[in-house]
């Protein structure tokens, strides 16, 4: 049995007092959602010291949104991976179009990244997807494809073992526009194919997310398939009820 997990990411929305709010929200209702649903929860830099503490204990995990590919040092404006896992966070989300989109993030650059999580134990979600043009012109395997062999095929198997994918097609971020179940499940099925082809039967345990305007009412169809393991959230994370409402398609 692969893990079921619905993370939230947060982007840079909320300030430090409504965050913690709504983590407190989050892990009151956390029971609504089956104990066979893992939730985080990806608030800013800037609120994860005390949203690690209203959630300690309550089955609500924190995740960062990003951490820096440098150990420490003269980079003005960094993260660093050591910094957030003293905090208690356990996980961070990597490769967010937004960040290589924004922020020009490469596989290089996400190859060091990816190393100062795992140096650090905290667990990446490894986030790939293809853009509009890039799935209108047929391109979204070899989009996918890439992303992954570029980054995740550096892994050792013992990383590859905590590893968290999440396919967000870039269309569908924020856009309202959801990929039908059919879409996400043939891609997520891909995935793991190509995941298998570097890491062998240890990619049919990797928990495969679904991103991109999931919401409560096309979760359920999503999360039915095989290959959708839960889902990264975005905008529909902002609100306790409409994520608990996710978590609750299991
Ligand atoms: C995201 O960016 O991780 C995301 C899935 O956003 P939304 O749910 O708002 O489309």
């Amino acid at each position: 049995m692969r893990r079921k997990i619905v993370a939230g990411n947060w982007k840079m929305n909320t300030m430090p007092a409504e965050g913690v709010e709504l983590a407190k929200a989050v892990a009151a209702k956390r029971h609504e959602a089956g104990s066979n649903v893992e939730l985080i929860v990806c608030p800013p830099f800037t609120h994860l010291s005390e949203v690690v503490k209203v959630t300690r204990g309550t089955g609500v995990a924190v995740g960062a949104q990003n951490c820096a590919a440098e150990e420490k040092g003269a980079y003005t404006g960094e993260v660093s991976a050591a910094m957030l896992a003293s905090l208690g966070v356990e996980y961070v989300i990597l490769g967010h179009s937004e960040r290589r989109e924004y922020y020009g993030e490469t596989s290089e650059t996400l190859n060091r990244k990816m190393a100062m999580a795992y140096a650090n134990k905290l667990v990446p979600i490894y986030c790939v997807g293809e853009k509009l043009a890039e799935r209108e012109a047929g391109k979204h395997f070899d989009v996918v494809g890439a992303q992954l062999r570029e980054v995740v095929f550096n892994l050792t198997t013992e990383q590859f073992a905590h590893l968290i994918v999440a396919y967000e097609p870039v269309w569908a971020i924020g856009t309202g526009k959801t990929a039908t179940s059919e879409q996400a499940e043939e891609i997520h099925a891909f995935i793991r194919k190509i995941l298998a082809e570097k890491f062998g039967e240890a990619a049919e345990n990797t928990p495969i997310l679904y991103g991109g305007s999931c919401k409560p009412s096309n979760a359920p169809e999503l999360f039915a398939k095989s290959d959708v393991d839960g889902g990264l959230i975005g905008g529909a994370a902002l609100d306790a009820d409409s994520f608990l409402g996710i978590a609750k398609a299991f």
